[in-house]
């Protein structure tokens, strides 16, 4: 498009401030990722959300950016939470979508030959795809026991321990959730998906640590070369996304004049303080912990299938959560802004929280080495564990990327790639299993279609924003 970059330092690019702007714009990439992400929407979509009221700082885009509803997936935006606005669309339909990283005792040499048995068992255990059911299904009360309290309800039905709640952002369990902000269509929507991954880029892969880069860091994350360990990704299902649909069309409704100054719709808001922004971000809060309950019973349902492959029990094979984080959600922060501390909305729609040592959110486990960070890659190719690094909270209220990010869309995906092809290759060239519901699937998501997440996380550890620690490489993969 026409918008103007100017290069502040390495991998800082800004938007400057000009007519209806409430602030500049940042993308933070290295040349060759700002040039991918400037093929699309994203830039504009950027520019756009300056218009917000209340935005601080800057808009900023991750280096995993690319276009999504309104506001870009790889962005960070962070509203004043007494004069700003929340924005569902700076959050994103698929309310705390996120991903977790169980770590295991188990080697890649105790894992060889009993691939396709693993893939097999999982692909069956786990419900996937856009039916399907869920681990279990919720009558009206436990639902809104679900929606109240995330994780705590996991833990007193069994599901999960206390040591589970203890490595997941926020324990698991907002107490900011109002489940009766939630509408009876979304409750209904989610009943059945309890435990279940859904459809498309949301997957369960075992994967094996290759790389080790901070001894230290990895150390007291648990992880070490040759390990076994599992990363699950998924959301909140047809719950967040009826939540975030029924909030657009509520907000677009009964905040009209706002959107009149808004330079697209998709970006409707609902300014701080106002009943609809609280009920907004009550639902959101209680889409939250549905979220984190649906990963639990997704991984709760792994240390099963494990058990029974490896006919070991799973606290035997020290099957434990090293971490839980969100990337679409949007919390009040308090960071520090020109030397003053402010209450903010922190959108961050496809990035991830990336707090250093110090803040006071992060667990005990990692209060003093930072919190571990999960970036997936593709399926084809690594993922990453960094810890939160020292310069976020300067450089992005405390946020990094969330992926590799999507280079190419679905349909364009489905022209260029074969999904038995891919698939194949997978398992002949690299000895990646890989289950899924369909063969369009496995297209959609070929690793042509991400961009180069070794890139993206270069330019994460060197801006300090999110430091790498350890790389992993897939095994078996499921896929919705
Ligand atoms: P999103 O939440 O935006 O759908 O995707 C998060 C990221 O997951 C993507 O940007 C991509 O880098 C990564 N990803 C997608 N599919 C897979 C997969 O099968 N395995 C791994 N390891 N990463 C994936
Ligand atoms: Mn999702
Ligand atoms: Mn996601």
């Amino acid at each position: 498009g026409d918008i103007e970059l100017r290069r502040v330092r390495e991998h800082v690019w800004e938007i400057p401030q000009e007519g209806e702007m409430n602030a500049p714009a940042r993308v933070l990439a290295s040349e060759a990722l700002l040039e991918q992400i400037g093929q699309d929407k994203t830039l504009e979509q950027l520019r756009n959300a300056t218009h917000l009221p209340g935005i601080t700082n800057h808009a900023i885009c991750m280096p995993d950016g690319h276009q999504g509803y309104g506001f870009p997936v790889g962005g960070v935006g962070a509203t004043d939470a007494t004069d700003g606005c929340i924005s569902p669309g700076a959050v994103g339909y698929d309310i705390n979508c996120g991903v977790r990283m169980m770590t295991t005792n188990l080697t890649y040499e105790d894992l060889k030959g009993k691939e396709a048995e693993l893939v097999d068992a999982l692909f069956e255990a786990i419900p996937s795809g856009l039916g399907g059911g869920g681990v279990v299904t919720g009558d009206a009360e436990t639902i809104d026991d679900i929606l109240a309290r995330g994780m705590e309800w996991a833990l007193d039905a069994g599901y999960a321990t206390e040591d589970d709640l203890a490595h997941c952002e926020d324990e698991g369990s907002r107490d900011d959730a109002r489940p009766e902000y939630v509408s009876q269509k979304a409750k209904d929507r989610g009943r059945n998906q309890i435990g279940s991954l859904g459809s498309g880029n949301h997957f369960l892969e075992v994967q094996r640590v290759t790389d080790v880069y901070r001894e230290d860091v990895a150390e007291s994350f648990g992880l070490e070369a040759d390990q076994i360990v599992v990363l699950i990704h998924c959301g909140s299902r047809g719950l967040g996304h009826q939540t975030c649909t029924d909030y657009l069309r509520r907000i677009e409704k009964e905040h009209a004049d706002l959107l009149e100054e808004l330079p697209d719709k998709e970006l409707a808001a609902a300014p701080a303080r106002s009943q609809l922004a609280e009920e907004y971000y009550g639902a959101m809060c209680a889409a939250i912990n549905f979220a984190w309950v649906n990963r639990q019973l997704v991984m709760h349902r792994t240390r099963e299938v494990f058990a029974d492959v490896f006919d070991r029990d799973w606290r035997d094979m020290e099957m434990r959560l090293l971490y839980d984080v969100a990337h679409n959600i949007a919390k009040k922060e308090v960071h520090t802004v020109d030397g003053e501390d402010r209450e903010l909305y922190v959108h961050r729609k496809g990035a991830t929280r990336a707090f250093p040592a110090g803040r006071p959110e992060l667990p005990p486990a990692y209060a003093d080495v930072g919190q571990p960070v999960i970036i997936p890659g593709s399926m084809g190719a690594g993922s990453y564990i960094l810890r939160g690094g020292e310069s976020s909270l300067d450089l992005t209220f405390g946020s990094t990327a969330h992926g590799a990010g999507r280079l190419m869309s679905r349909t364009q995906a489905k022209q260029e790639y074969w999904g038995e092809t891919v698939q194949e290759e997978l398992r002949e060239q690299q000895k990646i299993f890989v289950k899924a519901q369909s063969g369009a699937t496995v297209a959609e998501e070929a690793p042509g279609v991400y961009k180069d997440v070794d890139e993206v996380v270069r330019v994460s550890d060197e801006l300090g924003i999110g430091d790498k620690v350890v790389r992993t490489f897939p095994v078996c993969n499921i896929k919705g």
